[in-house]
Protein backbone atom coordinates (compact mmCIF):
# COMPACT_ATOMS: atom_id res chain seq x y z
CA UNK A 1 0.00 0.00 0.00
CA UNK A 2 1.65 3.37 -1.21
CA UNK A 3 -0.59 5.86 0.16
CA UNK A 4 -3.14 5.50 2.88
CA UNK A 5 -6.39 7.61 1.77
CA UNK A 6 -9.24 9.07 3.74
CA UNK A 7 -11.00 5.77 2.90
CA UNK A 8 -9.00 3.58 4.47
CA UNK A 9 -8.16 5.82 7.64
CA UNK A 10 -11.89 5.77 8.56
CA UNK A 11 -12.08 1.80 7.95
CA UNK A 12 -9.03 2.14 10.32
CA UNK A 13 -11.40 3.78 13.16
CA UNK A 14 -14.29 1.53 12.38
CA UNK A 15 -12.35 -1.52 13.19
CA UNK A 16 -10.81 -0.08 16.15
CA UNK A 17 -14.04 0.69 17.56
CA UNK A 18 -15.53 -2.69 16.85
CA UNK A 19 -12.65 -4.55 18.37
CA UNK A 20 -12.46 -2.26 21.22
CA UNK A 21 -15.79 -2.62 22.39
CA UNK A 22 -15.32 -6.31 21.85
CA UNK A 23 -12.92 -6.19 24.35
CA UNK A 24 -14.95 -3.10 26.78
CA UNK A 25 -15.13 -5.29 29.79
CA UNK A 26 -11.64 -6.78 30.09
CA UNK A 27 -10.67 -3.17 29.88
CA UNK A 28 -13.09 -2.15 32.69
CA UNK A 29 -11.43 -5.14 34.59
CA UNK A 30 -8.12 -4.47 34.53
CA UNK A 31 -9.23 -0.66 34.93
CA UNK A 32 -10.59 -2.29 38.51
CA UNK A 33 -7.63 -3.59 39.64
CA UNK A 34 -5.89 -0.20 40.62
CA UNK A 35 -8.82 2.26 39.36
CA UNK A 36 -12.57 2.86 39.39
CA UNK A 37 -13.03 0.14 36.66
CA UNK A 38 -14.48 2.65 34.08
CA UNK A 39 -11.85 2.62 30.88
CA UNK A 40 -13.90 0.04 29.01
CA UNK A 41 -16.68 2.61 28.62
CA UNK A 42 -15.04 5.77 28.54
CA UNK A 43 -12.01 4.12 25.63
CA UNK A 44 -15.67 2.93 23.84
CA UNK A 45 -17.58 6.33 24.38
CA UNK A 46 -14.37 8.19 23.04
CA UNK A 47 -13.63 6.31 19.97
CA UNK A 48 -17.34 6.20 19.25
CA UNK A 49 -17.72 10.40 19.52
CA UNK A 50 -14.43 10.28 17.26
CA UNK A 51 -15.94 7.89 14.61
CA UNK A 52 -19.12 9.75 14.68
CA UNK A 53 -17.64 12.58 13.74
CA UNK A 54 -15.94 11.86 10.18
CA UNK A 55 -18.43 10.71 8.12
CA UNK A 56 -18.54 13.64 6.00
CA UNK A 57 -14.51 14.53 5.31
CA UNK A 58 -12.65 14.38 2.34
CA UNK A 59 -9.08 15.33 3.68
CA UNK A 60 -6.98 14.98 6.25
CA UNK A 61 -6.10 17.46 8.21
CA UNK A 62 -9.87 18.66 8.92
CA UNK A 63 -11.09 15.24 9.47
CA UNK A 64 -8.04 14.90 12.24
CA UNK A 65 -9.16 18.27 13.71
CA UNK A 66 -12.94 17.53 13.88
CA UNK A 67 -12.10 14.23 15.46
CA UNK A 68 -10.16 15.63 18.31
CA UNK A 69 -12.52 18.19 18.73
CA UNK A 70 -15.28 16.02 18.81
CA UNK A 71 -13.88 13.75 21.45
CA UNK A 72 -12.68 16.15 23.79
CA UNK A 73 -16.19 18.32 23.64
CA UNK A 74 -18.50 15.24 23.89
CA UNK A 75 -16.76 13.33 26.58
CA UNK A 76 -14.68 14.26 29.54
CA UNK A 77 -11.78 12.52 31.52
CA UNK A 78 -8.01 11.22 30.67
CA UNK A 79 -9.48 8.74 28.51
CA UNK A 80 -10.84 11.34 25.83
CA UNK A 81 -8.46 13.97 26.38
CA UNK A 82 -5.40 11.73 25.46
CA UNK A 83 -7.00 10.34 22.51
CA UNK A 84 -8.33 13.90 21.37
CA UNK A 85 -4.78 14.94 21.87
CA UNK A 86 -3.74 12.10 19.41
CA UNK A 87 -5.69 13.32 17.37
CA UNK A 88 -5.50 16.97 17.14
CA UNK A 89 -1.68 15.91 17.04
CA UNK A 90 -2.12 14.30 14.31
CA UNK A 91 -3.92 16.88 12.19
CA UNK A 92 -0.99 19.01 12.96
CA UNK A 93 1.48 17.24 10.60
CA UNK A 94 -0.79 16.47 7.44
CA UNK A 95 -2.20 18.02 4.41
CA UNK A 96 -4.00 16.93 1.65
CA UNK A 97 -6.42 13.48 0.23
CA UNK A 98 -3.79 11.17 0.78
CA UNK A 99 -0.75 10.34 2.64
CA UNK A 100 2.22 8.44 1.13
CA UNK A 101 4.49 6.67 4.33
CA UNK A 102 6.33 9.93 4.95
CA UNK A 103 3.02 11.42 5.87
CA UNK A 104 2.00 8.43 7.55
CA UNK A 105 5.15 8.81 9.77
CA UNK A 106 4.66 12.60 10.65
CA UNK A 107 0.78 12.20 11.38
CA UNK A 108 1.81 9.25 14.04
CA UNK A 109 5.10 11.59 15.45
CA UNK A 110 2.55 14.43 15.51
CA UNK A 111 -0.07 12.41 17.02
CA UNK A 112 2.83 10.75 20.17
CA UNK A 113 3.89 14.75 20.48
CA UNK A 114 0.21 16.03 20.65
CA UNK A 115 -0.24 12.89 23.46
CA UNK A 116 3.20 13.85 25.13
CA UNK A 117 2.08 17.65 25.62
CA UNK A 118 -0.79 16.16 27.54
CA UNK A 119 0.95 13.63 30.19
CA UNK A 120 4.04 13.74 31.80
CA UNK A 121 4.36 9.75 31.95
CA UNK A 122 6.91 8.07 29.84
CA UNK A 123 7.54 4.58 28.73
CA UNK A 124 7.75 2.21 31.75
CA UNK A 125 5.23 4.23 34.24
CA UNK A 126 2.30 1.47 32.94
CA UNK A 127 0.17 3.64 31.13
CA UNK A 128 -1.28 3.44 27.87
CA UNK A 129 2.75 5.48 26.69
CA UNK A 130 3.81 2.11 26.94
CA UNK A 131 1.87 1.19 23.90
CA UNK A 132 1.38 4.04 21.74
CA UNK A 133 5.71 5.10 21.90
CA UNK A 134 6.64 1.65 20.94
CA UNK A 135 4.01 2.11 18.10
CA UNK A 136 5.04 5.33 17.07
CA UNK A 137 8.90 4.34 16.94
CA UNK A 138 8.29 1.45 15.06
CA UNK A 139 6.55 3.27 12.89
CA UNK A 140 9.61 5.85 12.29
CA UNK A 141 12.01 3.12 12.36
CA UNK A 142 10.31 0.92 9.44
CA UNK A 143 12.10 0.98 6.13
CA UNK A 144 9.22 -0.45 4.22
CA UNK A 145 7.38 1.48 1.19
CA UNK A 146 4.65 -0.21 2.36
CA UNK A 147 2.27 1.61 4.69
CA UNK A 148 0.31 -2.26 5.80
CA UNK A 149 4.10 -2.89 6.85
CA UNK A 150 4.38 0.09 9.05
CA UNK A 151 0.85 -1.19 10.84
CA UNK A 152 1.87 -4.45 11.31
CA UNK A 153 5.59 -2.98 12.83
CA UNK A 154 3.09 -0.88 15.32
CA UNK A 155 0.98 -3.42 15.94
CA UNK A 156 3.65 -5.67 17.28
CA UNK A 157 5.36 -3.47 19.10
CA UNK A 158 1.94 -1.59 20.79
CA UNK A 159 1.12 -5.28 21.67
CA UNK A 160 4.42 -5.93 23.02
CA UNK A 161 4.57 -2.41 24.69
CA UNK A 162 1.11 -3.12 26.79
CA UNK A 163 2.46 -6.94 27.63
CA UNK A 164 5.74 -5.47 29.27
CA UNK A 165 3.03 -3.27 31.74
CA UNK A 166 2.15 -6.56 33.52
CA UNK A 167 5.49 -6.44 35.29
CA UNK A 168 5.37 -2.55 36.00
CA UNK A 169 4.65 -0.53 39.28
CA UNK A 170 2.03 2.03 38.47
CA UNK A 171 3.63 5.57 38.39
CA UNK A 172 1.09 8.13 37.28
CA UNK A 173 -3.08 8.50 38.18
CA UNK A 174 -4.85 6.99 40.52
CA UNK A 175 -3.14 3.89 39.86
CA UNK A 176 -0.10 5.25 41.58
CA UNK A 177 -1.62 5.27 44.95
CA UNK A 178 -2.31 1.30 44.47
CA UNK A 179 1.84 0.60 43.96
CA UNK A 180 2.44 -2.98 43.85
CA UNK A 181 -1.22 -3.81 43.73
CA UNK A 182 -0.67 -2.96 40.56
CA UNK A 183 1.98 -4.91 39.22
CA UNK A 184 0.71 -8.56 37.71
CA UNK A 185 -2.20 -7.03 35.69
CA UNK A 186 -1.46 -4.68 32.32
CA UNK A 187 -2.44 -1.32 32.37
CA UNK A 188 -5.92 -1.30 31.01
CA UNK A 189 -4.86 2.07 29.09
CA UNK A 190 -1.87 0.54 27.75
CA UNK A 191 -4.51 -2.73 26.66
CA UNK A 192 -7.15 -0.70 25.00
CA UNK A 193 -4.34 1.36 22.78
CA UNK A 194 -2.69 -1.70 21.89
CA UNK A 195 -5.54 -2.57 20.73
CA UNK A 196 -6.34 0.26 18.53
CA UNK A 197 -2.98 -0.18 16.96
CA UNK A 198 -3.84 -4.11 16.36
CA UNK A 199 -7.12 -3.00 14.13
CA UNK A 200 -5.43 -0.93 12.69
CA UNK A 201 -2.95 -3.12 10.90
CA UNK A 202 -5.99 -5.90 10.39
CA UNK A 203 -7.85 -3.50 8.66
CA UNK A 204 -5.40 -2.03 6.20
CA UNK A 205 -4.10 -5.65 5.57
CA UNK A 206 -8.00 -6.17 4.27
CA UNK A 207 -7.69 -2.89 1.82
MG1 LIG B 1 -10.66 4.64 35.24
Amino acid sequence: MEYLTVDVFKAMLNRALEEIAAHEDEFSQLDAVIGDGDHGNAIVTALSAVVKSVSAATEFKSMLNDMGFSVMLETSGSTSTLLGAFFLGMSDCVSGTRLDVAGVKSMFAGGLAGVEKQTPAREGDKTMMDALIPAVTAIQNCNSNDIRELMLRAADAAIQGAKATVQMKANYGRARNYGERSVGYADSGASSWSTMFYAFAQSVMNN
